[in-house]
């Protein structure tokens, strides 16, 4: 098969081992920067442009794009839709899941256990909506965070009031969640491929820090997850329509919430921690699902 891949650097972990993988098992492939694809829109013959060439004959694409550029990236993985290239995770399914409140909303509606979370952009009575989601503490996110940044722990209403005054007054839009003290400082990383979680990492804040980042210092390791964890990051990642998906679940008191559907997960700490070969799984389902013409978009909506 010929193979693109939507990353902006060929030396990430993830975009290294997924052409490595392709490679082995014989594919041709192509590490394309999505900023630098340029598109043609007509009725009739939909095509991208890459550096002067005209990019045809792809078989099937895997998007890694970068929250940042979720905008333009998901527009060229819509045009290779629209060109009939199998997608690993579609377009709709990448928006769906980068929008935090229509990501929460959509799980919501399946019943899926998700921290109590509130949202708002100018709310006139921050009393009550802290009130909404059971008091202090509580964790403030930015809509607009990844990484942990723009993540705080507000321990007491004061700190919450005056937290959410400063970012209400910056015109930033906030979630405020209840705080799950009971898990720890640990988070649950479950890799999905194709409605099944095939690897898991439990990720340990260090010391002092609630948040579990690997890009803040947490540390992965193996972990068993039980039935309902199982379960419940799967109908996660179905319900955003993504094949591949990282969902991020926290253990609480009242069972397994989920925080985060991740469409572009990291292959890095997941397959250290886990020992299992997850870009050749990637590639393997790709080799199995575009050959049948598996697209369900094909760039609508
Ligand atoms: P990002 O998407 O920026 O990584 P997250 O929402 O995943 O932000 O939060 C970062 C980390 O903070 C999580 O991995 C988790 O360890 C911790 N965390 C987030 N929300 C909560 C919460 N409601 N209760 C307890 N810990 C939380």
């Amino acid at each position: 098969m010929k193979i693109a891949i939507l990353s902006r650097k060929t030396r990430l972990y993830s975009t290294r081992r997924l052409v490595e993988a392709a490679k082995e098992r014989g594919h041709r492939v192509y590490v394309l920067d999505p900023l630098r694809c340029y598109m043609n829109i007509t009725s009739h013959r939909p095509g991208i442009h890459y550096r002067g060439e005209d990019l045809r004959g792809f078989d099937a694409v895997i998007p890694r794009i970068g929250a940042s550029i979720t905008f333009y990236g998901t527009a060229v993985l819509r045009q290779f839709e629209m060109m009939g290239v199998y997608p690993l995770n579609e377009s709709v399914a990448i928006s769906r899941a980068r929008d935090k409140l229509r990501a929460l909303q959509l799980l919501s509606r399946k019943g899926i256990g998700l921290p109590v979370t509130g949202f708002a952009s100018k709310p006139d009575d921050i009393q009550d909506l802290i009130e909404m989601v059971g008091g202090a503490p509580l964790v403030i996110k930015l809509l607009q965070g990844t990484q942990g940044t723009g993540v705080v722990l507000a321990e007491t209403r004061k700190a919450a009031e005056s937290v959410l005054e400063s970012f209400l007054g910056l015109k930033e839009s906030v979630l405020v969640q209840e705080y799950i003290r009971e898990a720890a400082g640990a988070d649950i990383r479950c890799f999905i491929i194709g409605g099944k979680v095939v690897a898991s990492m439990k990720r340990q804040a260090r010391e002092g820090e609630f948040r579990s980042n690997l890009h803040r210092g947490g540390t992965a390791s193996g972990i068993r997850i039980t039935p309902e964890e199982r379960s419940a990051a799967v109908r996660a990642a179905k319900t955003m329509g993504l094949n591949v998906a990282g969902v991020d679940i926290l253990r609480s008191n009242h069972g397994a919430l989920v925080m985060e559907v991740n469409s572009s997960p990291g292959l890095e700490g997941i397959e250290k921690a886990s020992g299992k070969d997850l870009a050749t799984m990637i590639i393997q389902f790709i080799e199995e699902n575009a050959s049948q013409g598996r697209i369900r978009t094909r760039g609508q909506g």
